[in-house]
């Protein structure tokens, strides 16, 4: 404690939140260079400070969220007949990776921009109109994804919710688990089953989605119950319980559901690996000026190389990350088939993110695991990516399997 109040007075200066690292000049055209610095000065607004508060309530940031919704940025990937900007993933790469470059954090709010993809690609016209240009507003908030359950995991084909035709609805039974910012959501795209895994030839079959309207559900058939996690995430459970759904809320085809989930998965893989960019970035901005302020032996701490090298080498690591992200979202862009290119984005994005958390902990020495310095708290959210929204070793089975033609391991 005394160190603190010797920090706060000005002896070691706090580093400076505003200093950036640049973006390969691959993304940097007119258009992401304004996107750029416009969400820069928006995260001004939102120092550590305010993370740090909402992280010891584990409560949502609201104002964030509000203030991203009001300038646009959660609806670019909607086309502008529906009210939104209409640009691509790398712009919302661009936006994402900003924003944790900045010390902020899109997971309270990112599902809202590509969630909608689903509805975009395969729902209806009608429902394209009836949705997207609320949700291009934020009157809608689609920002719950219910996919993973307890007993499957990883193992989606092999899920247990059920949506029962009956008449003009869908009756959904079971539950599903870490459906984040359930409580801040006004809709969900649910993955259940509607076929039994017994009547089907695959088990990717038989399988659909559904936009579900939350607000109706809750209190009728949906119960949702916070998780508290070790950083401040806003995920929960929910139980569904004969809760009754009208048919018209299946989006696409029955039984086609798993390939529309998995078309919007690989945008998920880049932008979330775009925001592991932008961890990396504010780790070693942070630990490169702690490293060249701390005075220990009458020297600054970073002249020593053992200081250096783990910084300088997670820096190594984000940048040929940083390029397979820009690769990735280029390639999505064009409509070009992306599964290799998301999977080794997000496997190396997250790898170097926690390379640059790891160097920046070590770099703070007692000072990394003060609440003060905002590193033990973005330490914690860093973590999140060696499991989420798709751990390590499954993206490395797919490698294994689908790039390189070796035999599928389970
Ligand atoms: C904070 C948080 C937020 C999340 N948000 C959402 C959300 O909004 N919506 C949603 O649907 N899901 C969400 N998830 C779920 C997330 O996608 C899963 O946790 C993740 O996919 C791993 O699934 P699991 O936790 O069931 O792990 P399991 O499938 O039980 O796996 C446990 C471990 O075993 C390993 N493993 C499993 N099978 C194999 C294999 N064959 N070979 C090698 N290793 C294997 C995995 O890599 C993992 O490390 C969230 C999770 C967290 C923690």
């Amino acid at each position: 404690m005394f160190n603190l109040i010797y920090i706060k007075k000005g002896i070691i200066d706090m580093p400076d939140e505003n200093k950036s690292i640049e973006t390969l000049s691959l993304v940097q055209d007119d258009t992401n260079s304004e996107i750029r610095s416009s969400v820069a000065k928006l995260c001004q607004d939102f120092q550590g400070e305010y993370w740090r508060n909402l992280d010891r309530e584990q409560a949502y940031p609201t104002e964030f969220v509000q203030s991203l919704t009001d300038s646009g940025f959660l609806s670019v990937l909607i086309p502008e007949q529906y009210g939104g900007s209409g640009l691509g993933i790398t712009s919302a790469s661009v936006i994402l990776e900003e924003i944790h470059h900045r010390g902020c954090n899109a997971a309270a709010c990112h599902a809202q921009m590509y969630t909608m993809g689903t509805v975009l690609r395969h729902g209806s016209d009608e429902q394209k109109k009836s949705y997207l240009p609320e949700i291009a507003s934020g009157k809608l908030r689609l920002q719950a994804f219910g996919v993973t359950e307890p007993t499957s995991g990883t193992d989606t084909t092999s899920l247990r919710t059920t949506a029962t035709k009956d008449g003009d609805d869908y009756i959904i039974n079971g539950q599903k688990i870490w459906t984040s910012r359930a409580e801040h959501s006004d809709l969900m795209l649910l993955l259940a089953r509607t076929k039994p895994l017994s009547e089907v030839s695959k088990k990717t079959d038989g399988l659909s989605v559904f936009l579900l309207d939350m607000q109706k559900a809750k209190n009728n058939g949906l119960t949702i119950k916070p998780i508290r996690t070790m950083m401040n995430h806003s995920t929960t459970e929910v139980f569904f319980d004969n809760l009754r759904i009208p048919a018209d809320n299946l989006i696409g085809e029955e039984n086609k559901g798993f390939r529309y989930i998995l078309s919007g998965m690989n945008a998920e893989r880049i932008l979330i690996a775009a925001e592991c960019i932008g961890d990396a970035k504010w780790f070693t901005n942070k630990s490169t000026q702690y490293a060249n302020d701390r005075q220990i032996f009458g020297r600054s701490i970073g002249q020593n190389q053992g200081i250096q090298f783990p910084i300088a080498r997670a820096y190594a690591q984000m940048r040929a990350a940083e390029l397979m992200v820009y690769h990735a979202a280029k390639l999505y862009d064009d409509g070009k088939p992306i599964g290799e290119e998301a999977n080794t984005a997000k496997l190396l994005a997250a790898d170097a993110s926690w390379a640059a958390a790891e160097a920046c902990v070590q770099t703070h020495g007692g000072f990394g695991f003060a609440e003060e310095y905002d590193v033990e708290r973005k330490f914690r959210e860093a973590r999140l990516y060696q499991v989420a929204p798709i751990s390590t070793n499954l993206i490395l089975s797919y490698i294994s399997e689908h790039v390189l033609g070796m035999k599928r391991s389970y």
